[in-house]
């Protein structure tokens, strides 16, 4: 079973993938120990938070369409997704912030608008092919489109480096929604990114990590 334990199921090839995820963060936390955590701002804090809970959003979505669909994105994307929520919870722990979704698993969230968030998501993704990847779409653009504004508001070297590979992630994930989205013949239309944002982004190539 792959979706009931808040454990994520191993995606192909997930050793070498998981190896990578794991020198990214050891690589993370090693900078961190160099750095004194300080005292966040609100807003910085609030970010942070957000930004775990939305991460869990993404993962937990595609766990339950890969579930439901058993489309290939699904499974790598949500493995990815699993390191993105690691990652911020290395900047939360370094923080002394306690993690909000600390217990939780598969499809559960602390917050209320996180929790109707994921819901309304699933139920979308569950009716179709094309509106599951209609789903990665939406959750890409917003994943960017928060992470760019979260950028906005911290000075921290350190947290903007965790966001910009985030969104380095995301616009990855975007390309392979798009891909499908052609595949399928659907049409979208993006809401939290401009027309020209999201094009951009989308026929642009791949890009590797650093
Ligand atoms: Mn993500
Ligand atoms: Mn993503």
């Amino acid at each position: 079973m792959r979706s009931s334990k808040g454990s994520i199921g191993r995606p192909n090839s997930g050793g070498a993938r998981e190896a990578h995820r794991e020198r990214h963060l050891a690589a993370l936390r090693a900078g961190l120990a160099a750095s004194a955590p300080g005292p966040l701002t609100h807003d910085e804090r609030d970010d942070l938070l957000t930004m775990r809970e939305e991460e869990k959003v993404a993962r937990d979505v595609y766990l339950r369409l890969f579930d439901r669909w058993g489309l290939r994105p699904f499974e790598n994307i949500g493995a990815s997704e699993q390191g993105h929520m690691d990652a911020i919870l290395v900047l939360l722990d370094h923080h002394g912030v306690p993690d909000p979704a600390q217990g939780l698993g598969v499809g559960r969230f602390r917050s209320p608008e996180m929790q109707a968030l994921h819901d309304r998501l699933v139920q979308e993704g569950l009716q179709a092919q094309g509106t599951a990847v209609r789903t990665g779409l939406v959750i890409e653009e917003l994943d960017i489109a928060d992470l760019r504004a979260a950028a906005g508001r911290t000075r921290r070297p350190e947290i903007l480096a965790v966001y910009a590979e985030l969104e380095r992630g995301s616009r990855n994930h975007l390309r392979a929604f798009h891909r499908w989205m052609r595949r399928l013949g659907i049409q979208y239309a993006p809401t939290h990114l401009t027309e020209r944002e999201f094009h951009s982004i989308a026929t642009s190539e791949h890009e590797r990590c650093q």
